[in-house]
């Protein structure tokens, strides 16, 4: 029997709802890596597992088949104590821009391989490389030299790195089998699990804007994720945080880079600067044994006194970047030709924002990707000021629209108002954090 009949009755015992034996679903997987299932049969597997599930077992065999694609990085020559934070995907979500220098600057090394931008959410690797000369692209052993010399790097998943991994994320945006628990599941651990750290840090995603709607359906990912972590007996901890509104105001990528320069310079609040300071706090009680609020007052004074400011301009440089943007971002930073602001029609408060909206206006303007390999504009976007429950008054500036021409900036603002509801009640904004998952320590 040829090969592909093999891998056909894989699909099809998928299909049935069968569940698969470790060795079947590695074969097919490993075999799709090297070209030789091709992506048509692929896509029915992704569709089959989309709709009839993958059991644990089925999920930690694929997660393993995805890390063998590669080659791991054990990152044994850094001495810092390592962290890693993963993102399940938002808008306005610049927490890593923030985590990473931070986190370096507190004594910590964080190496993060980062996505880009697919669909309504933004990306890390094309926000970093709105920063003119950022290099992303980086080797895994210049991404070791780097982390070990200054404590961070931020860069793209490689040829050597989970390529299974790229492989199939791409064919899963391309068939619509994206939002699938054990696929997202498999996707994320196989990259964390690949890079040799003490902690793995999740923040997953609940709401419009995210790919789990619900707190509950986001909480099954994330004990999902703190399973597999648990089966490779390495610590995990997992936030379920708010994405039923944009996180931070800025949803662009330069705009995005500017926010949160901002933040690490100290001079920005909100929830963005809040879900930074939780995650690096988590990181230096854990990792380094310090109590709850000893941690978090250590994580803010590294914010304020300039620490993480000088850990992401050292970042930047050694990227290849122009850190002169951490003191000037106005004058470093490409800005868009058109700006438009969005003024409150009446008074009241902001009742809602769907957060996906606001992040497909951002694209719309260009500021992401509609599929894989399109190229995304770093200078348009927009800024979103009101969160849930705050008070405004008509003629407020509620939003700041940043285009290429008139045209676009008329259709954003249109979609923004679309997006956003009003109401003369005073509203509870919803919590930051609905909670964690898992424990450090598996
Ligand atoms: N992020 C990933 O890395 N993979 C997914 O499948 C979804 C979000």
């Amino acid at each position: 029997m040829a090969l592909s009949d093999d891998f056909r009755d894989v699909v099809a015992r998928k299909r049935d709802g069968q569940e698969l034996t470790g060795d079947a679903l590695r074969s097919f997987i490993l075999a799709y890596a090297r070209g030789e299932v091709g992506d048509p049969l692929a896509a029915a597997f992704l569709m089959a597992a989309y709709l009839r599930g993958l059991s644990p077992g089925e999920t930690a065999a694929m997660t393993r088949a995805m890390i063998d694609s590669g080659r791991v990085l054990p990152l044994d020559g850094v001495s810092r104590p390592k962290v890693d934070k993963h993102s399940t995907g938002g808008v306005a979500d610049g927490v890593t821009l923030v985590f990473a220098p931070l986190a370096a600057s507190l004594g910590l090394a964080v190496a993060k391989l980062s996505g880009r931008g697919l669909g309504h959410t933004g990306g890390t690797l094309d926000k970093l490389e709105a920063i003119p000369g950022f290099r992303t692209a980086l080797s895994p052993d210049e991404l070791e030299r780097q982390v070990g010399r200054i404590g961070c790097a931020v860069a793209g998943q490689t040829a050597d790195l989970v390529p299974a991994d790229g492989a199939i994320y791409a064919l899963r945006d391309a068939t619509a089998t994206v939002a699938s628990i054990p696929l997202i599941a498999a996707s994320i651990m196989s990259k964390k699990l690949a890079v040799g750290t003490d902690l793995i840090l999740l923040d997953v995603k609940a709401g419009g804007g995210a790919f789990m709607k619900t707190p509950e359906a986001a909480a099954e990912l994330a004990g999902a994720c703190t399973d597999l972590a648990a089966a490779w007996d390495r610590p995990c901890r997992a936030a379920v945080t708010d994405m039923s509104q944009p996180l931070g105001t800025a949803v662009g990528n330069a705009l995005d880079v500017a926010e949160a320069i901002r933040v690490v310079r100290g001079e920005g609040g909100g929830r963005l600067r809040d879900l930074a300071l939780l995650f690096a706090a988590e990181a230096l009680t854990t990792l380094a044994g310090r109590a709850a609020a000893e941690a978090r007052a250590e994580a803010a004074r590294a914010l304020s006194d300039g620490r993480a400011a000088d850990a992401f301009a050292r970042m930047i440089e050694a990227q290849g970047g122009d850190a002169r943007v951490v003191e000037d971002p106005g004058a470093i930073l490409p800005t868009a030709p058109v700006r438009r602001d969005v003024l409150a029609e009446t008074t009241g408060y902001l009742e809602s924002v769907d957060a996906e909206a606001v992040g497909r206006t951002a694209m719309a303007l260009g500021a992401g990707r509609v599929k894989k390999g399109d190229s995304v504009d770093p200078a348009v976007g927009l800024e979103f000021f009101p969160k849930v429950g705050d008070p405004v008054t008509a003629g407020d500036v509620v939003a700041r629209v940043h285009a290429r021409d008139d045209d676009g900036a008329a259709r954003a603002e249109t979609s923004l108002r679309s997006a956003a509801s009003w109401t003369e009640h005073p509203v509870d904004p919803p919590p930051l954090i609905y909670g964690w998952v898992g424990g450090a320590t598996p």
